[in-house]
C-alpha cells in the first residue's frame, strides 16, 4: 500500500463553536485513477480472476463510470484484457471517463438501455469461445461480496477506534459494507446517497451485509444527491471550492464533493452530538472532474 495515504484534520469557519472534530481519510491519493475505494473493491476480484486463470475482465458501467476506468487501469496494471459494456448507444464523443478506459487498453461494447438493464452479455461475447471460458465478470460498480471485502481493508488506514461517527458517499452500497463490518458495534455509519430516490438502496445493502452486522448503527441519508447521480448545482460547486480554500482537500461533484457538503449541513444544524469524532472517507473520484468546464472549480 502506497504510503501516501494521510489522516488530515479539517475545520470549516462554520464549525468552530461545535466541539466536533473531523479528520478525512485521504484516499485519494492512492493512485490517480485506480484511486480511492475502487482499489479496495476490485483487490480480490483481481485475486480470484487469477486464481481460476481467467485472462480477461468484463464489467459494466456508464459513460461516467469511475468503476470502468479503475478496472480498465488495474487490468493493464495486472495484465487482464479488458472489456467494458457501456450503457447506452455510442456516443459521437466520448467522455473523458471512456477515453481513459480507451487508453488503458479496454474494449468498449455499447448496449441499448434495455439490454444494459438486464446486463446482457452480448451474443457475440458468449458464442467466441475464447472469451467465454477465460472472462471474469465484475458486476457494476464492484458490486458484491468479494468488493466489500476490499473494502472492509479501508479502516486499517486509521485508528478506526478514535472515531464516533464514519461517513462515506455512497453508489452501490459495497463500500460502506465493508465498512460496516470493520468498524465497532458503538461507532455510527453515516452514507450519504449520490443517487436520487434510489429505493433500492436498502435492499442492496442488506444483501450484501452479513446477518450479525445488521444490529450497527447505520443510516443512509438520501437528500444530499444535489440533483441526482452525476448531477450539480451551482451551490455544490462553490461548496468545492470554498472547501478547497479552507482544507486544501479537492473533492469530485459525483461522490466526495456531496459526502463533504451533506456533512457540513449536518453539523451546522446540529446531527453530530457534541464531541463526536468524525472521519469521512475521501474515495477519490477526482479523474471524474475533467468532465467540468474548465475554469468552473479552483483545483
Ligand atoms: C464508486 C465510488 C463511490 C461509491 O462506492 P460504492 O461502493 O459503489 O457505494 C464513492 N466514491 C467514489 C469517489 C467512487 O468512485
Amino acid at each position: 500500500m502506497p504510503d501516501s495515504i494521510s489522516v488530515d484534520e479539517i475545520s470549516l469557519p462554520a464549525w468552530q463553536q461545535k466541539n466536533i472534530l473531523v479528520h478525512v481519510l485521504r484516499l485519494d491519493k492512492i493512485h490517480p485513477v485506480i484511486s480511492g475505494n475502487k482499489w479496495f473493491k476490485l483487490k480480490y476480484y483481481l485475486q480470484d480472476a487469477q486464481q481460476q486463470y481467467k485472462n480477461t475482465l468484463v464489467t459494466f458501467g456508464g459513460a461516467y463510470s469511475n468503476h470502468l476506468v479503475a478496472t480498465a487501469a488495474a487490468g493493464k496494471l495486472y495484465n487482464f484484457k479488458t472489456i467494458g459494456l457501456v450503457r447506452g448507444e455510442e456516443p459521437q464523443s466520448y467522455s473523458h471517463s471512456l477515453q481513459q478506459c480507451v487508453q488503458h487498453g479496454m474494449e468498449l461494447i455499447f448496449l441499448s438501455r434495455d439490454d444494459y438493464r438486464q446486463r446482457k452479455i452480448p451474443a457475440g461475447l458468449l458464442t467466441d469461445a475464447y472469451v467465454l471460458t477465460d472472462a471474469y465478470i465484475i458486476n457494476e460498480g464492484g458490486y458484491g461480496q468479494l468488493g466489500a471485502k476490499g473494502a472492509a481493508e479501508i479502516l486499517d488506514l486509521c485508528t478506526k477506534n478514535f472515531y464516533t461517527h464514519i461517513c462515506s458517499a455512497v453508489g452501490t452500497t459495497t463500500m460502506m459494507v465493508g465498512i460496516i463490518q470493520a468498524m465497532n458495534a458503538w461507532q455510527k455509519m453515516v452514507g450519504i446517497s449520490v443517487l436520487k430516490n434510489n429505493t433500492e438502496l436498502s435492499a442492496s445493502l442488506l444483501n450484501l451485509l452479513p446477518e450479525n452486522d445488521r444490529q450497527k448503527n447505520i443510516c443512509i441519508l438520501h437528500n444530499y444527491h444535489l440533483g441526482g447521480y452525476a448531477q450539480k448545482t451551482a451551490e455544490l460547486i462553490n461548496f468545492m471550492n470554498e472547501f478547497y480554500l479552507a482544507t486544501s482537500i479537492p473533492s469530485d461533484f459525483v461522490y466526495t464533493g456531496k459526502l463533504f457538503f451533506a456533512v457540513n449541513h449536518l453539523i451546522s444544524s446540529g446531527f453530530f452530538p457534541a464531541a463526536s469524532k468524525i472521519l469521512l472517507i475521501h474515495s477519490g473520484g477526482l479523474q471524474g472532474n475533467l468532465s467540468v468546464e474548465k475554469g468552473t472549480l479552483i483545483f
